[in-house]
Protein backbone atom coordinates (compact mmCIF):
# COMPACT_ATOMS: atom_id res chain seq x y z
CA UNK A 1 0.00 0.00 0.00
CA UNK A 2 1.36 3.44 -0.92
CA UNK A 3 0.52 5.83 1.72
CA UNK A 4 1.23 9.31 1.33
CA UNK A 5 1.57 12.13 3.73
CA UNK A 6 -2.43 12.79 3.30
CA UNK A 7 -2.98 9.54 3.89
CA UNK A 8 -1.42 9.38 6.83
CA UNK A 9 -3.00 12.90 8.32
CA UNK A 10 -6.39 10.72 7.65
CA UNK A 11 -5.27 7.47 9.62
CA UNK A 12 -3.46 9.59 12.19
CA UNK A 13 -6.42 12.01 12.53
CA UNK A 14 -4.33 15.12 13.21
CA UNK A 15 -0.79 16.85 12.03
CA UNK A 16 0.74 16.09 15.69
CA UNK A 17 -0.23 12.92 15.59
CA UNK A 18 1.83 12.58 12.19
CA UNK A 19 4.75 13.31 13.64
CA UNK A 20 4.47 10.80 16.65
CA UNK A 21 4.18 8.06 13.39
CA UNK A 22 6.95 5.74 14.02
CA UNK A 23 9.78 6.52 11.09
CA UNK A 24 10.15 4.35 7.88
CA UNK A 25 12.85 2.44 7.66
CA UNK A 26 14.80 5.35 6.04
CA UNK A 27 12.67 8.68 6.69
CA UNK A 28 14.24 11.21 4.60
CA UNK A 29 11.12 13.42 4.82
CA UNK A 30 8.56 14.48 2.75
CA UNK A 31 7.91 15.58 -0.52
CA UNK A 32 5.35 17.74 -2.51
CA UNK A 33 4.12 16.86 -5.69
CA UNK A 34 1.51 19.31 -7.25
CA UNK A 35 -0.44 18.49 -10.18
CA UNK A 36 -2.18 19.68 -12.50
CA UNK A 37 -5.79 17.79 -13.08
CA UNK A 38 -7.04 14.12 -12.82
CA UNK A 39 -8.87 14.81 -15.77
CA UNK A 40 -6.47 13.81 -17.71
CA UNK A 41 -4.38 10.29 -17.56
CA UNK A 42 -1.30 11.07 -18.37
CA UNK A 43 -0.82 13.29 -14.87
CA UNK A 44 -3.00 10.74 -12.92
CA UNK A 45 0.00 8.39 -14.06
CA UNK A 46 2.81 11.12 -13.33
CA UNK A 47 1.44 10.88 -9.88
CA UNK A 48 1.36 7.18 -9.15
CA UNK A 49 4.83 6.29 -10.30
CA UNK A 50 6.52 9.32 -8.25
CA UNK A 51 4.65 8.66 -4.86
CA UNK A 52 5.93 5.02 -5.68
CA UNK A 53 9.29 6.18 -6.68
CA UNK A 54 9.59 8.72 -3.72
CA UNK A 55 8.32 6.17 -1.31
CA UNK A 56 10.56 3.77 -2.30
CA UNK A 57 13.52 5.82 -2.10
CA UNK A 58 12.40 6.89 2.00
CA UNK A 59 10.39 9.87 1.29
CA UNK A 60 6.33 10.67 2.49
CA UNK A 61 4.57 11.77 -0.96
CA UNK A 62 2.00 14.48 -0.60
CA UNK A 63 0.51 13.92 -4.01
CA UNK A 64 -2.06 16.78 -4.72
CA UNK A 65 -4.03 16.98 -7.75
CA UNK A 66 -6.11 20.66 -8.38
CA UNK A 67 -8.27 20.26 -11.26
CA UNK A 68 -6.87 22.94 -13.27
CA UNK A 69 -7.69 25.45 -11.02
CA UNK A 70 -5.09 28.22 -10.22
CA UNK A 71 -5.61 29.52 -7.04
CA UNK A 72 -6.27 25.78 -5.66
CA UNK A 73 -2.65 24.85 -7.12
CA UNK A 74 -1.41 28.11 -5.38
CA UNK A 75 -3.34 27.48 -1.92
CA UNK A 76 -2.16 23.43 -2.14
CA UNK A 77 1.55 24.51 -2.51
CA UNK A 78 1.53 27.34 0.17
CA UNK A 79 -0.08 24.18 2.26
CA UNK A 80 2.90 21.88 1.18
CA UNK A 81 5.69 24.71 2.48
CA UNK A 82 3.78 25.47 5.85
CA UNK A 83 3.59 21.82 6.86
CA UNK A 84 7.60 21.41 5.87
CA UNK A 85 8.32 19.71 3.02
CA UNK A 86 11.93 19.24 1.83
CA UNK A 87 11.25 19.73 -2.05
CA UNK A 88 8.69 20.48 -4.05
CA UNK A 89 7.50 18.86 -7.58
CA UNK A 90 5.34 21.13 -9.56
CA UNK A 91 3.50 20.74 -13.06
CA UNK A 92 2.20 24.48 -12.95
CA UNK A 93 -1.21 24.66 -14.30
CA UNK A 94 -0.50 28.50 -15.07
CA UNK A 95 3.54 28.71 -15.22
CA UNK A 96 3.72 32.26 -14.43
CA UNK A 97 1.43 32.88 -11.05
CA UNK A 98 3.57 30.73 -8.86
CA UNK A 99 6.42 33.21 -7.92
CA UNK A 100 5.99 34.30 -4.27
CA UNK A 101 4.81 31.33 -3.26
CA UNK A 102 8.34 29.96 -4.93
CA UNK A 103 10.22 32.90 -3.12
CA UNK A 104 9.37 32.00 0.11
CA UNK A 105 9.60 28.27 -0.22
CA UNK A 106 13.32 28.81 -1.20
CA UNK A 107 13.75 31.61 1.42
CA UNK A 108 13.09 28.14 3.87
CA UNK A 109 15.49 26.14 2.04
CA UNK A 110 12.82 23.63 -0.27
CA UNK A 111 14.30 22.36 -3.01
CA UNK A 112 11.93 23.12 -6.19
CA UNK A 113 11.76 21.23 -9.31
CA UNK A 114 9.62 21.92 -12.58
CA UNK A 115 7.86 19.03 -13.54
CA UNK A 116 7.08 18.44 -17.22
CA UNK A 117 5.93 22.20 -17.16
CA UNK A 118 8.90 24.95 -17.08
CA UNK A 119 7.76 27.42 -14.04
CA UNK A 120 8.33 31.03 -15.84
CA UNK A 121 9.35 34.21 -13.62
CA UNK A 122 10.78 32.97 -10.34
CA UNK A 123 14.59 32.50 -10.09
CA UNK A 124 13.74 30.13 -7.21
CA UNK A 125 12.72 27.14 -9.55
CA UNK A 126 16.01 24.82 -9.27
CA UNK A 127 15.33 22.23 -11.91
CA UNK A 128 13.74 21.04 -14.78
CA UNK A 129 12.09 17.78 -15.68
CA UNK A 130 10.56 16.99 -19.04
CA UNK A 131 10.75 15.60 -22.37
CA UNK A 132 12.37 17.41 -25.18
CA UNK A 133 9.02 19.47 -26.26
CA UNK A 134 10.44 21.07 -29.19
CA UNK A 135 11.08 17.43 -30.49
CA UNK A 136 7.31 16.62 -29.62
CA UNK A 137 5.95 19.08 -31.66
CA UNK A 138 8.56 18.18 -35.25
CA UNK A 139 6.99 14.27 -34.51
CA UNK A 140 3.37 15.24 -34.37
CA UNK A 141 4.48 17.32 -37.65
CA UNK A 142 5.98 14.47 -39.28
CA UNK A 143 3.40 11.92 -38.96
CA UNK A 144 0.77 14.74 -40.09
CA UNK A 145 2.49 14.97 -43.03
CA UNK A 146 3.82 11.16 -43.22
CA UNK A 147 -0.59 10.61 -42.81
CA UNK A 148 -1.18 13.05 -45.29
CA UNK A 149 1.00 11.34 -47.59
CA UNK A 150 -0.72 7.95 -46.93
CA UNK A 151 -4.01 8.58 -47.00
CA UNK A 152 -4.27 11.96 -49.60
CA UNK A 153 -1.50 11.18 -52.04
CA UNK A 154 -1.88 12.87 -55.15
CA UNK A 155 -4.04 16.08 -53.50
CA UNK A 156 -2.29 19.07 -53.33
CA UNK A 157 -2.47 21.66 -51.92
CA UNK A 158 -3.93 19.43 -48.58
CA UNK A 159 -6.19 21.31 -46.43
CA UNK A 160 -4.90 21.35 -42.93
CA UNK A 161 -5.80 23.40 -39.31
CA UNK A 162 -3.84 24.03 -36.53
CA UNK A 163 -4.20 23.76 -32.75
CA UNK A 164 -2.14 24.86 -30.17
CA UNK A 165 -2.29 23.91 -26.47
CA UNK A 166 -2.25 26.43 -23.70
CA UNK A 167 -0.75 29.76 -23.57
CA UNK A 168 -0.26 29.66 -20.03
CA UNK A 169 1.49 26.74 -20.26
CA UNK A 170 5.59 27.14 -21.55
CA UNK A 171 5.87 23.49 -23.29
CA UNK A 172 2.82 24.90 -25.66
CA UNK A 173 4.65 26.90 -27.42
CA UNK A 174 7.40 24.23 -28.07
CA UNK A 175 4.81 22.04 -29.37
CA UNK A 176 3.46 24.62 -31.62
CA UNK A 177 7.03 25.81 -33.23
CA UNK A 178 8.43 22.40 -33.23
CA UNK A 179 5.63 21.57 -35.27
CA UNK A 180 5.97 24.79 -37.72
CA UNK A 181 9.40 24.27 -38.24
CA UNK A 182 8.13 21.15 -40.51
CA UNK A 183 4.78 22.78 -41.47
CA UNK A 184 6.04 25.92 -42.65
CA UNK A 185 8.19 25.21 -45.73
CA UNK A 186 5.40 23.13 -47.07
CA UNK A 187 2.78 25.60 -46.21
CA UNK A 188 5.19 28.38 -48.01
CA UNK A 189 5.61 25.32 -50.87
CA UNK A 190 2.39 25.80 -51.38
CA UNK A 191 1.71 21.84 -50.51
CA UNK A 192 -0.30 22.66 -47.65
CA UNK A 193 -2.95 25.46 -47.46
CA UNK A 194 -4.67 26.90 -43.95
CA UNK A 195 -8.55 27.67 -45.52
CA UNK A 196 -9.31 29.22 -42.45
CA UNK A 197 -5.81 31.02 -42.35
CA UNK A 198 -5.84 31.08 -38.83
CA UNK A 199 -2.02 30.96 -37.52
CA UNK A 200 -0.01 31.30 -34.18
CA UNK A 201 -0.37 30.67 -31.29
CA UNK A 202 -2.17 33.56 -30.09
CA UNK A 203 -4.85 32.73 -32.22
CA UNK A 204 -4.39 28.74 -32.10
CA UNK A 205 -4.19 28.25 -28.97
CA UNK A 206 -6.29 26.04 -26.55
CA UNK A 207 -6.70 27.59 -22.72
CA UNK A 208 -6.11 24.56 -20.34
CA UNK A 209 -6.17 22.43 -23.14
CA UNK A 210 -10.10 21.81 -23.06
CA UNK A 211 -11.22 19.22 -25.50
CA UNK A 212 -14.25 21.09 -25.49
CA UNK A 213 -12.99 24.29 -26.59
CA UNK A 214 -11.18 22.42 -29.35
CA UNK A 215 -14.49 20.78 -30.41
CA UNK A 216 -16.23 23.88 -31.04
CA UNK A 217 -13.52 25.54 -32.93
CA UNK A 218 -13.32 22.78 -34.82
CA UNK A 219 -17.08 23.19 -35.73
CA UNK A 220 -16.74 26.82 -36.72
CA UNK A 221 -13.57 25.99 -38.73
CA UNK A 222 -15.61 23.78 -40.79
CA UNK A 223 -19.08 25.55 -41.00
CA UNK A 224 -17.09 28.99 -42.10
CA UNK A 225 -14.58 27.45 -44.65
CA UNK A 226 -15.24 23.65 -45.29
CA UNK A 227 -18.51 24.09 -47.61
CA UNK A 228 -16.94 23.30 -50.67
CA UNK A 229 -13.37 22.05 -49.42
CA UNK A 230 -12.36 18.64 -47.72
CA UNK A 231 -10.27 18.96 -44.31
CA UNK A 232 -7.56 16.74 -45.21
CA UNK A 233 -5.58 16.93 -41.48
CA UNK A 234 -5.21 18.86 -38.52
CA UNK A 235 -2.14 19.66 -36.32
CA UNK A 236 -3.55 18.37 -32.86
CA UNK A 237 -1.10 18.50 -29.88
CA UNK A 238 -2.87 16.64 -27.40
CA UNK A 239 -4.80 13.55 -27.42
CA UNK A 240 -7.94 15.43 -25.29
CA UNK A 241 -7.91 17.91 -28.11
CA UNK A 242 -7.72 14.84 -30.90
CA UNK A 243 -11.14 13.61 -28.92
CA UNK A 244 -12.66 16.87 -29.75
CA UNK A 245 -11.63 17.89 -33.24
CA UNK A 246 -12.56 14.09 -34.28
CA UNK A 247 -16.19 14.45 -32.43
CA UNK A 248 -16.19 17.60 -34.51
CA UNK A 249 -15.59 16.21 -37.83
CA UNK A 250 -17.51 12.89 -37.37
CA UNK A 251 -20.41 14.89 -36.75
CA UNK A 252 -20.12 16.60 -39.88
CA UNK A 253 -19.84 13.01 -41.85
CA UNK A 254 -15.84 12.82 -42.64
CA UNK A 255 -15.33 8.70 -41.31
CA UNK A 256 -17.84 7.65 -43.74
CA UNK A 257 -19.39 7.27 -46.86
CA UNK A 258 -16.94 8.83 -49.74
CA UNK A 259 -15.47 11.15 -46.70
CA UNK A 260 -11.91 9.96 -45.47
CA UNK A 261 -11.30 10.96 -41.85
CA UNK A 262 -8.45 13.70 -41.84
CA UNK A 263 -4.99 12.94 -40.31
CA UNK A 264 -5.39 13.79 -36.53
CA UNK A 265 -2.31 13.93 -34.75
CA UNK A 266 -2.43 13.91 -30.41
CA UNK A 267 -0.05 13.61 -27.56
CA UNK A 268 0.14 11.28 -24.12
CA UNK A 269 -0.71 8.05 -25.77
CA UNK A 270 -4.21 8.24 -23.26
CA UNK A 271 -6.29 4.90 -23.57
CA UNK A 272 -9.42 6.72 -25.73
CA UNK A 273 -6.93 8.30 -28.22
CA UNK A 274 -4.46 4.59 -28.52
CA UNK A 275 -8.25 2.89 -29.33
CA UNK A 276 -9.19 5.63 -31.53
CA UNK A 277 -6.04 5.12 -33.45
CA UNK A 278 -6.75 1.21 -33.16
CA UNK A 279 -10.28 1.89 -34.89
CA UNK A 280 -8.73 3.88 -37.84
CA UNK A 281 -9.77 7.51 -36.41
CA UNK A 282 -7.11 9.32 -34.76
CA UNK A 283 -3.66 8.90 -36.70
CA UNK A 284 -0.99 9.47 -33.88
CA UNK A 285 -0.09 10.05 -30.77
CA UNK A 286 3.18 10.79 -29.19
CA UNK A 287 4.31 8.64 -25.96
CA UNK A 288 6.17 10.12 -23.44
CA UNK A 289 6.93 7.89 -20.69
CA UNK A 290 5.93 9.14 -17.33
CA UNK A 291 7.28 6.41 -15.80
CA UNK A 292 10.70 7.60 -16.42
CA UNK A 293 10.21 11.18 -15.88
CA UNK A 294 8.95 10.09 -12.02
CA UNK A 295 12.31 8.07 -11.73
CA UNK A 296 14.36 11.34 -13.01
CA UNK A 297 12.55 13.23 -10.79
CA UNK A 298 12.94 11.60 -7.83
CA UNK A 299 16.81 10.87 -8.69
CA UNK A 300 16.94 14.92 -9.01
CA UNK A 301 15.45 15.36 -5.60
CA UNK A 302 17.30 12.55 -4.04
CA UNK A 303 20.70 14.10 -5.30
CA UNK A 304 19.62 17.11 -4.37
CA UNK A 305 18.66 16.74 -0.96
CA UNK A 306 22.00 14.92 -0.41
CA UNK A 307 23.68 17.53 -1.55
CA UNK A 308 25.40 16.21 -4.85
CA UNK A 309 24.32 17.50 -8.48
CA UNK A 310 21.57 15.80 -10.32
CA UNK A 311 21.93 14.54 -13.82
CA UNK A 312 20.88 16.93 -16.64
CA UNK A 313 21.90 16.86 -20.14
CA UNK A 314 20.32 20.53 -20.87
CA UNK A 315 21.40 24.11 -19.73
CA UNK A 316 20.63 26.40 -22.58
CA UNK A 317 16.95 25.78 -23.71
CA UNK A 318 14.63 26.80 -20.85
CA UNK A 319 15.19 30.13 -20.29
CA UNK A 320 11.87 31.02 -17.26
CA UNK A 321 12.38 34.97 -17.97
CA UNK A 322 14.87 35.00 -15.04
CA UNK A 323 17.48 32.27 -15.47
CA UNK A 324 17.90 29.61 -17.42
CA UNK A 325 16.85 26.35 -15.63
CA UNK A 326 19.22 23.17 -15.54
CA UNK A 327 16.97 20.58 -17.38
CA UNK A 328 16.96 16.85 -17.82
CA UNK A 329 14.85 16.26 -21.12
CA UNK A 330 13.71 12.90 -22.15
CA UNK A 331 13.24 11.38 -25.84
CA UNK A 332 9.57 11.96 -26.85
CA UNK A 333 8.17 8.71 -29.46
CA UNK A 334 6.11 8.84 -32.20
CA UNK A 335 3.29 6.52 -32.08
CA UNK A 336 0.69 4.95 -34.25
CA UNK A 337 -1.22 1.87 -35.54
CA UNK A 338 1.93 0.17 -36.92
CA UNK A 339 3.84 0.09 -33.82
CA UNK A 340 1.42 0.76 -30.40
CA UNK A 341 2.30 -2.84 -30.01
CA UNK A 342 5.43 -2.69 -29.59
CA UNK A 343 6.12 0.70 -27.76
CA UNK A 344 3.01 0.86 -25.53
CA UNK A 345 2.31 -2.70 -24.22
CA UNK A 346 6.09 -4.09 -25.63
CA UNK A 347 7.02 -1.28 -22.80
CA UNK A 348 4.59 -2.79 -20.14
CA UNK A 349 2.90 1.07 -20.36
CA UNK A 350 -0.79 -0.02 -21.00
CA UNK A 351 -1.78 -4.36 -21.17
CA UNK A 352 -3.26 -5.70 -24.41
CA UNK A 353 -6.23 -5.77 -22.45
CA UNK A 354 -6.72 -2.39 -21.11
CA UNK A 355 -6.57 -1.62 -25.03
CA UNK A 356 -9.32 -3.77 -26.10
C1 LIG B 1 2.22 18.25 -21.35
C2 LIG B 1 1.52 17.35 -22.33
C3 LIG B 1 0.03 17.37 -22.10
C4 LIG B 1 -0.51 18.76 -21.93
C5 LIG B 1 -1.96 18.75 -21.50
C6 LIG B 1 1.59 19.61 -21.39
O1 LIG B 1 2.27 20.46 -20.54
O2 LIG B 1 3.59 18.30 -21.66
O3 LIG B 1 2.02 16.03 -22.19
O4 LIG B 1 -0.59 16.79 -23.21
O5 LIG B 1 0.24 19.48 -21.00
O6 LIG B 1 -2.11 18.14 -20.27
Amino acid sequence: MILTRRGLMALAGTTAALSALPAFAQDKGSVGIAMPTKSSSRWISDGESMVKAFTDAGYVADLQYAEDDIPTQLSQIENMITSGVKALVIAAIDGTTLSNALDNAAAAGIKIIAYDRLIRDSGSVDYYATFDNFKVGVQQAESLVAGLNERFAGVKPWNVELFGGSPDDNNAFFFYNGAMSVLQPLIDAGDIAIPSGQMGMDVVGTLRWDGAVAQARMDNLLSSNYGDKQLHGALSPYDGLSIGILSSVKGVGYGSGDLPMPIVTGQDAEIPSVKSMIAGEQYSTIFKDTRELAKVTVGMVDAVLSGSEPQINDTTTYDNGVKVVPSYLLEPVSVNVSNYEEILIGSGYYTADQLQ
